[in-house]
């Protein structure tokens, strides 16, 4: 009955859901927000690129009169406070929205160019959104831009098109269709939203015009909608503190501070805090909680309002000492009376510890960085599903210590002499450095750029090791001479063969075994490397066993530090001739030819290991 009490008590109590827009740039993501805000932070940037984060609070009031246009398929009375939106320019917010791996963002914003399609960065949005099983909605922006659209300013979508021309909706309804398979060749159902039956199972798409605020209603309405119905549990206020790191900011006047998103509980001013840092965990005490007027943002620094204290959701300013070396996507953990504080201590740091066990225990692999915790946090978990090995890792800009570090791989293993940098600035004196070094610098905001560019390098050093390899590779066969077809003896040995095993190519050194008939011990006789494979005075380059329809010619020539061999005194028609195969040469074939050697014929390397007593 307790547990009844607490949950209606709850159900009362709904805290702002958080919400978090993504897509790929220039889809409109600032100018939506804008749009909705009716302010103009988008202009006031250079390039129109956004680069800073903030958070915008909706409250419910405001949503309604956005939504009045729509009549009565507005949502049933709004129960949340509002909506908290966290502005995106990139995925930089979404991945530190997080707390032990899972995503505090509780839907998102996927925002579509209409005119473009799926673009790169929508792709990388959208496995994002999946690793955390985040719901979106998409935004189907720029529907001004169909030709000859007629735009009734901030109408409700589906009022706007019903009295476009017919022409209009035909456009219309092809680039849909044309996004609908798009996605669905990603794996994802999709559906106009007004034509979805099942929000569970199918992605709602939400045509929407930042310009013309044509469709913003709808996109309100239906982001209210889902919340309330369908993730109340997750947003009923409790009193356990959530709280991330979303930025760490030098502020004129207030030094380090930090940006964060209280998710739920409560901060007050004076309140010991911890977050994680670069060099180890960081206890400090707030000094002031700063937040910004409604329908404001963080970054307009004159309308700071200061709280003795603040309840979620919402997004703060922390201004307190000692913050220089916090790290973005960090939690942040409030000391209560009861709190040790060594073990609040540990588990911030867990965050970053936890990250520390992709690395390789063999201690080879590429070195990786981020800008923040949660980037780093989504470049290893791709890494790991791409078999790609880490050996180190760090967050913040690129600077010489860090090459230093990543060039052990120059002699370890050169293929991973590789810096992965994802979202981050390099210093120009580490970028010299690592040049002079031979460390390639791969930098990226998407990770699958990086991926790909790492791919292309670990491809062409690959094929260069096995080309610089192949002159030492010994592939395995085993030859048997055919009777009384010796052609010359001796300087070269000209002899025919049959290969019964495996496949004889050009440049395979050969041996006989032989037992010394004085100490009866077991001799290998290197007999030189086989310079040419003839059949009928054809060339070959090589021979499979039973190959090519019968015997070949072949000519055996020695080094010449080496006694050249003979026939008839060091062997006969019945010696075997196989492939002298040693360690190192093995080893060649297991690192650079594995995949060129059948089963069969690693398993004659095996043979011939025992045979010719290879250790
Ligand atoms: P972001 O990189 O996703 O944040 O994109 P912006 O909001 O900076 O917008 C990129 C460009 O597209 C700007 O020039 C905007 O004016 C323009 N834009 C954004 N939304 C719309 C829209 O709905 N219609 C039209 N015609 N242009 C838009």
């Amino acid at each position: 009955r307790q547990q009844d009490a607490m949950a209606n008590r709850s159900k009362d109590d709904l805290r702002s859901p958080i919400c978090c827009i993504l897509g790929h740039v220039d889809t409109g993501k600032t100018k939506l927000l804008d749009k909705i805000r009716q302010t103009n932070v988008q202009e006031g940037e250079a390039g129109g690129i956004t680069q800073q984060i903030g958070a915008t609070f909706f409250p419910a009031d405001a949503i309604e009169k956005k939504t009045a246009v729509l009549g009565p398929d507005r949502a049933e009375k709004l129960k949340v406070p509002g909506i908290l939106v966290i502005d995106t320019p990139g995925h930089e917010s979404f991945t530190n929205l997080r707390s032990r791996g899972s995503s505090l963002c509780n839907i998102a914003i996927l925002v579509v160019d209409i005119m473009h399609g799926l673009e790169p960065q929508t792709l990388e949005s959208i496995r994002l959104l999946r690793d955390r099983k985040t719901p979106f909605i998409v935004a189907l922006n720029k529907i001004d831009r169909l030709f000859e659209w007629k735009a009734i300013p901030d109408n409700s979508f589906v009022d706007s098109l019903a009295k476009q021309k017919p022409s209009v909706q035909a456009e219309f309804e092809k680039r849909v269709s044309e996004t609908l398979l798009a996605f669905a060749e990603q794996g994802l159902n999709s559906q106009l939203y007004y034509k979805n039956k099942n929000f569970a199972k199918y992605v709602s798409l939400v045509p929407t015009s930042a310009h013309t605020g044509e469709g913003i209603p709808d996109m309100l309405n239906l982001l209210i909608n889902l919340t309330q119905s369908r993730m109340s549990e997750k947003l009923m206020y409790i009193t356990e503190l959530e709280c991330t790191v979303l930025e760490v900011k030098v502020i004129e006047g207030l030094g380090t501070t930090i940006d964060v998103v209280l998710v739920n509980g409560w901060l007050h001013e004076g309140d010991r805090i911890v977050v994680c840092g670069l060099n180890g965990p960081i206890v400090t005490t707030v000094r002031a909680l700063l937040t910004p007027q409604p329908m404001r943002e963080l970054r307009i620094k004159s309308q700071y309002v200061h709280h003795k204290s603040v309840k979620a959701a919402l997004g703060i300013k922390i201004s307190a000492p000692d913050l220089e070396k916090a790290i973005a996507g960090s939690r942040l953990l409030v000391v209560g009376p009861d709190d040790d504080i060594e073990d609040l201590k540990e588990e911030v740091m867990s965050d970053l510890t936890n990250l520390m066990t992709s690395i390789d225990r063999t201690g080879h692999g590429v070195w990786v960085q981020a800008s923040t915790l949660g980037a780093l946090e989504a470049l290893l978990e791709f890494l790991k599903t791409s078999k790609i090995p880490v050996s180190g890792i760090n967050i913040g800009p690129v600077h010489k210590k860090d090459v230093v570090k990543a060039s052990v791989m120059l002699e370890k293993a050169r293929e991973f002499a590789v810096m992965l940098c994802f979202d981050v600035k390099v210093d120009k004196e580490a970028e010299e450095m690592a040049e002079e070094m031979g460390i390639r610098v791969f930098t990226a905001d998407i990770i699958y750029h990086l991926f790909d560019r790492f791919q292309e390098y670990h491809a062409s050093i690959t094929e260069q090791k096995r080309k610089d390899q192949a002159s030492s590779a010994v592939f395995p066969c085993v030859l048997k001479m055919i009777p009384r077809a010796v052609i010359n003896k001796k300087d070269p040995i000209i002899i025919g063969v049959d290969v019964i095993e495996g496949t004889l190519r050009l440049g395979t050194p050969l041996c006989v075994i032989k037992t010394n008939a004085e100490t009866q011990a077991r001799e290998i006789i290197t007999l030189g490397k086989v310079t040419s494979i003839e059949q009928n005075h054809k060339t070959m380059e090589q021979v499979k066993k039973g190959g090519a329809g019968g015997g070949v010619a072949i000519k055996i020539e020695c080094a010449v530090y080496e006694t050249p061999k003979t026939y008839g005194r060091h062997f006969e028609d019945s010696d075997e001739l196989y492939s002298k195969v040693t360690r190192q040469s093995i080893d060649i074939l297991k690192e650079s030819f594995r995949n060129d050697l059948s089963k069969e014929e690693w398993a004659l390397v095996v043979k011939l290991k025992k045979v010719l007593g290879v250790d």
